[in-house]
């Protein structure tokens, strides 16, 4: 029999325990451990010959030193190891001594089996620790994305864990004016608050900030306490202009929290905290999400309901305004990339739907003005014109100089989908 050939073969080259005997065979037999392999090996041996069964210890085993019988000790180690830890998945990896990785294509080599017969030893360490680790804390593997990756590195002797960030989804509405999303590092001072030589910075007062707050600042420091991570990154559903109010229903956000100690918390509890604590900003709806929510979200390109006030450089009937309205309602609007965005920004001509525009008078010379439009749709500059490079616009049809000295965000489309949850909320939800 050509198997029982072959464990001879491995058996020559020096004393073996059962899982390295059993470890070239891997992919021969299915629903058996490694060390089941090389026992049934042994024992068949033993049978054909009519000789006593004799095992070898790992530890005296040439081929893994001994570490294929500390299985059972660093499934311990990685208990240890996320204590004081909420998670639900797992995932363990295995780094093995580059000797120890030498001896196992040695052994193939010297007993004529190809260099990739069965499996490398890290494929035994991932399986075998993870399955007592996932018995022991009563947890799940998971491939893809796990709450804690675990490795067992056993040059080093040590088992360390990575918390994986988890995704914090929700709505956000911005009830001031003058506050960017996302922190706005002071450009004088570079952020540091301080100028070399002279103190303070004088632009930001010291502060680092070219603005006092920012919706990621009113919202972010609360869910990274609650949820015991080290850093949070704020990820908008597009952006409003900092003199521009986000209200209505809200924009989505997701904010990612990195290195999460706690995964159960009371996220409704937490967006009262903040929606009280802050006269900046209300939030509502915040739920976990999967990890894609964020590409989701950052992708996210749809169409807007602005509210504006508008201001005429020369005197304007309702008449006048309603017909150029009319113009604008339903239009295609072909955009240069406006003259106030970041110039390094690529100057492309942008074709985006105003959906509807409505409005009137409130003086002859001011409009207050209601448009829904694509996203991606500049406003402020449908109003303008922006020195021809956004055509048609309202000033280009009136023929007077406009601009909008108001802007606020009343909605922003796509309501809120169902989407997965991750692993550790459905458990804690009881589902
Ligand atoms: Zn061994
Ligand atoms: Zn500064």
């Amino acid at each position: 029999m050509t198997v029982l050939e072959d464990a001879r073969r491995l058996l020559a080259t020096g004393p073996l325990c059962d899982a390295c005997l059993g470890r070239p065979f891997a992919e021969r037999s299915f629903g058996l451990t490694n060390p089941d392999r090389g026992r049934a090996l042994r024992t068949s041996l033993a049978l054909e010959a009519d000789e006593p069964y004799e095992s070898t210890e790992p530890a005296e085993c040439w081929v893994c030193e001994g570490l294929c019988g500390r299985y059972d000790e660093f499934a311990d180690r990685a208990v240890d190891a996320v204590e004081g830890i909420d998670y639900v998945t797992y995932q363990v990896g295995t780094r093995v001594p580059p000797l120890v990785e030498e001896n196992g294509d040695l052994l193939r080599e010297e007993a004529g089996f190809a260099a990739d017969a069965g499996e490398p030893l890290r494929k035994e360490f991932n399986r075998e620790v993870g399955r007592r680790f996932g018995a022991r804390t009563d947890t799940e593997v998971d491939f893809e994305r796990p709450d804690v990756q675990l490795l067992v590195d056993l040059d080093a002797d040590e088992v360390s864990v990575t918390i994986n960030s988890v995704a914090v989804y929700g709505r956000y509405r911005k009830v001031e004016r003058d506050v960017p999303q996302t922190e706005w590092p002071c450009s004088n001072c570079g952020g540091s608050g301080r100028l070399h030589g002279v103190g303070p910075c004088p632009e930001c007062d010291g502060t680092g900030y070219r603005y006092w707050t920012s919706v990621e600042q009113e919202i972010a420091p609360t869910l990274v306490t609650a949820l015991r991570g080290d850093e949070g990154v704020f990820h908008g559903a597009g952006r409003e202009d900092v003199d521009a109010l986000m209200l209505g229903e809200g924009r989505p956000f997701v904010l990612e929290v990195k290195h999460p100690h706690r995964r159960t918390v009371d996220l409704a509890a937490l967006a009262e905290e903040i929606t009280e604590a802050s006269d900046v900003v209300e939030v509502e709806g915040l739920r976990f999400a999967t990890n894609d929510m964020i590409e989701r979200v950052k992708s996210h390109d749809a169409s807007k309901t602005y509210r504006m006030t508008v201001e005429f450089a020369e005197p304007v009937s309702d008449d006048e305004l309603a017909a150029a309205l009319e113009e604008l309602r339903g239009t295609t609007i072909e955009q240069r990339t406006p003259n106030r965005v970041d110039h390094r920004r690529a100057d492309l001509v942008r074709e985006r739907a105003v959906y509807d525009i409505s409005g009137s008078t409130t003086d002859d010379t001011h409009a207050t003005l209601v448009v829904d439009g694509a996203g991606g749709l500049y406003v402020k500059e449908l109003v303008s014109g922006d020195e021809g490079r956004t055509e048609p616009s309202l000033a280009g049809l009136l023929g007077v100089e406009s601009v909008v000295t108001a802007l606020d965000v009343l909605a922003v489309e796509g309501e809120d989908e169902p989407f997965e949850q991750p692993a550790f909320f459905r458990e804690a939800d009881g589902e």
